[in-house]
């Protein structure tokens, strides 16, 4: 399967000339590598698209939101899918119970901005918020200035809504130990079961 074919499947955009190539080759880190292409997914099918076709040309698949991380998180040479562009809605808010669903590429400052109105905020402020996204910081693991009192991001995740890297859905979220185990008794060919197996080890 050729990348003509997956963009010809996609709702999203690939791009494989070399100008878009040289603009994703690098974050705010010293680190660079042209990309075989980028794609910026509309919806998780895009991104499940991506993923079987990378698996299929044995390419990786490098997820990004702003692309501001400090060390090469998102420079490499497979296919990198930029889930800022549309990934970005607000889907639902809930001011009573205080929390919010959003899609990976919305902008911490404008998650904010939108809270401002129900007295509520997202914690941890990373000093690149007027364009990180969700997605980026709960890959690093932001915070900020006031870590100590707001924590960082993994204390403010009620839920992950996942595509693993064999293209399967999961949602993670805080378990308790029954449920823990009752995850590592799972069918053993599935990447689930395998993800909470390798913690158990560990
Ligand atoms: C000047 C400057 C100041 C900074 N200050 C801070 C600071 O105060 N605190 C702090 O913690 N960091 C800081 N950073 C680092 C960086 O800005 C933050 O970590 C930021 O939250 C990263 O967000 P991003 O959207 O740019 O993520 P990216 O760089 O795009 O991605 C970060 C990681 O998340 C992964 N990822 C992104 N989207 C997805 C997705 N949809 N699914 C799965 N994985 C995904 C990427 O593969 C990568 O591993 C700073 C950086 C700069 C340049």
């Amino acid at each position: 399967m050729k990348l003509d074919k997956l963009k010809a499947e996609l709702k999203g955009d690939l791009f494989t000339d070399k100008m878009h190539r040289i603009l994703y080759a690098t974050d705010a880190s010293a680190y660079r590598e042209l990309p075989l292409a980028v794609v910026r997914p509309k919806d998780k099918d895009d991104i499940k698209k991506t993923i079987a076709f990378a698996q299929k040309v044995k390419s990786s698949v490098i997820p990004r939101g702003a692309g501001t991380s400090l060390a090469g998180q998102v420079v490499g040479s497979g296919i990198v899918l930029d889930v800022s562009k549309y990934m970005n809605r607000i889907l639902e808010v809930n001011p009573s119970e205080k929390w919010v669903i959003v899609e990976p590429g919305v902008i911490l400052a404008e998650l904010n901005k939108y809270l401002e109105s129900y007295g509520l905020m997202f914690g941890p402020e990373t000093s690149t918020a007027n364009r990180c996204c969700m997605a980026g910081m709960l890959g690093n693991n932001s915070c900020g200035a006031h870590s100590l009192i707001y924590g960082s991001v993994r204390d403010h995740i009620l839920e992950a809504e996942v595509i693993l890297s064999d293209g399967s859905e999961a949602i993670f979220n805080a378990l308790t130990s029954e449920e823990f185990l009752e995850k590592c008794s799972g069918d053993s060919n599935s990447l689930e079961t395998s993800v909470y197996r390798y913690i158990r080890d560990v």
